[in-house]
């Protein structure tokens, strides 16, 4: 059996197995030929990509990046619901769903009347 050496992957087959390729414009190695070849370095590439991403820190990152969502998930459930007519809002208390008038331009009451919990910075001047 005689074998080649396939000059895109750099490895030798058996050269009857050989096949002209269309993009490589050259005989290549049914690995290649195939595409097998391919996504294996591309499955190797990405590998080494995210080990050099993974270092120290990854782990903090991640959470980071949770408690960030989950943030923003507090902050839509705090409900706050324009009342027709007027400048004021409804809005839910996160600590104890007390529902109470809220003025956001005066940002008025500062916390819950209830339970004095603080109430999130309200973003959604848009629906006013
Ligand atoms: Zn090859
Ligand atoms: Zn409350």
């Amino acid at each position: 059996m005689i074998k080649a050496l396939c000059k895109v992957c750099n490895q030798s087959s058996p050269s009857d197995q050989f096949k002209l390729h269309h993009t490589y414009r050259q005989m290549v190695c049914p690995g290649c030929f195939t595409g097998k070849n391919q996504k294996k370095k591309e499955a190797e590439e990405r590998k080494k990509v995210e080990e050099i991403r993974k270092p120290r820190g990854w782990d903090q990152e991640d959470e980071y990046l949770e408690r960030l969502s989950k943030m923003k998930q507090e902050e839509t459930k705090s409900q706050f619901t324009k009342i027709p007519g007027t400048d004021y809002v409804k809005c839910k208390c996160t600590g104890c769903k007390y529902e109470f008038k809220y003025d956001p331009f005066r940002k008025k009451p500062g916390s819950c009347p209830y339970c004095d919990t603080d109430i999130p910075r309200m973003r959604t001047f848009s629906m006013l």
